[in-house]
């Protein structure tokens, strides 16, 4: 989505983060009359849902008995987007400065963004994926090898290796029963660290789950066609002729830069008072990257506190304004 505003336009409060936290307060900052800025590392919208796990049903939402990661963006984007914030993707925030004249100056890998207020809901941070031990891994991305399982459809009859024994790993290899004509599930231990349910689930499943056996070389003309898997134990390798590899070893997430914007920081989480007030005036935080005594990273926690950090920017934006919104269904359609 381009832009739509000038690029010097000072907005009331810029979100660094749309994950399923900064897309509900960008939907708060239209009920509370703030102009609005999202600002993404990410291609899309919706965080770690839309990345992470889009064909996943979430089942503890208000509201929702039961709803698909990938629907529950869609959701909130349409909330979200009644206001028209703008939108800016694939963009970092790098550093983050006050001026003199109150105003911060967000500076990102593309541009400067200007702002009154900022609100952190960067979550994990920015993620990448833990590259695969395979030397030619690198040779295979987007070219059968896959980090993410954003389009069930690309696997449709094919033969799939999921790698990984977590919580990731065992939901891809499950996710893919049905729809890929094999799926073969390699681990390199026999104890999996996922919930002893997958693993119950994994183990009732027609995956062909292989235990003690790592992925040692990828093979293929410009596209995965064949692997060659060792055994740790016995050091016998085997072939095994697949469409495409999902690697579910997990992801590592960091604040980067966010780390030095001087605010105070523990366990790679920001934190915050019952304001979701950062130890920087006019920073304010919500989501999975915050910590207060208490906090649970759940899309829940976060619907409640980007409602309390908008509401409380808003009154540091305009001292007259009121804390409290009012209620919704008291606006006019
Ligand atoms: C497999 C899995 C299943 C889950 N299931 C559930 C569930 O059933 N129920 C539940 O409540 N929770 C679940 N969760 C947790 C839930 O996804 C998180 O609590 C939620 O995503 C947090 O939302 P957020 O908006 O705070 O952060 P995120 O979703 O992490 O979004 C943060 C966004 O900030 C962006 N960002 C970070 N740093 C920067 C930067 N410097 N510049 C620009 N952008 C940046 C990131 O790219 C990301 O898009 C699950 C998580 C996983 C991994």
């Amino acid at each position: 989505m381009s832009p739509n505003q000038s690029p010097n336009e000072i907005f009331d409060i810029t979100i660094v983060g749309g994950g399923p936290t900064g897309l509900f307060a960008a939907f708060y900052c239209g009920m509370r009359n703030a102009t609005c800025k999202i600002i993404d590392s990410l291609p899309e919208l919706g965080g770690q849902l839309a990345e992470l796990y889009p064909e996943k049903y979430i089942f503890d939402v208000g509201g929702f008995p039961k709803i698909r990661a990938r629907d529950l963006v869609n959701q909130l984007k349409e909330q979200a987007f009644q206001y028209n914030p703008t939108v800016h993707l694939s963009e970092r925030a790098q550093q983050l400065h006050r001026r003199d004249d109150g105003i911060f100056e967000l500076t990102t890998d593309k541009r400067v963004h200007y702002s009154r207020a900022i609100l952190i809901c960067g979550g994990i941070g920015m993620f990448t994926p833990r590259p695969l031990p395979a030397e030619n891994a690198d040779a295979y991305e987007g070219k059968g090898l896959y980090y993410f399982l954003d389009n069930l459809d690309n696997f449709r009859g094919h033969r799939v290796l999921v790698i990984g024994g977590g919580d990731t790993a065992l939901d891809f290899a499950l996710m893919l029963e049905g729809v890929a004509s094999e799926v073969t599930l390699i681990h390199r231990r026999d104890g999996f660290r996922a919930h002893e349910e997958s693993v119950k689930k994994l183990m009732d499943s027609t995956v062909d789950v292989r235990t003690f056996v790592e992925l040692k070389a990828i093979h293929g003309n410009g596209k995965v066609e064949k692997v060659e898997l060792i055994n740790n134990k016995t050091k016998e390798v085997t072939e095994l002729e697949v469409d495409a590899i999902v690697s579910g070893l997990g992801f590592s997430a960091s604040l980067g830069p966010i780390n030095e914007w001087g605010l105070e920081i523990e366990n790679n989480e920001i934190v915050v008072n019952t304001k979701m007030e950062t130890s920087m005036p006019g920073v304010y935080a919500a989501g999975d990257v915050v910590t207060y005594p208490g906090k649970v990273k759940l899309i829940a926690t976060g619907f409640g506190e980007a409602p309390t950090a908008v509401n409380n920017a808003k009154t540091f934006i305009d001292p007259k304004a009121k804390l409290s919104p009012g209620h919704s269904s008291s606006r006019s359609e």
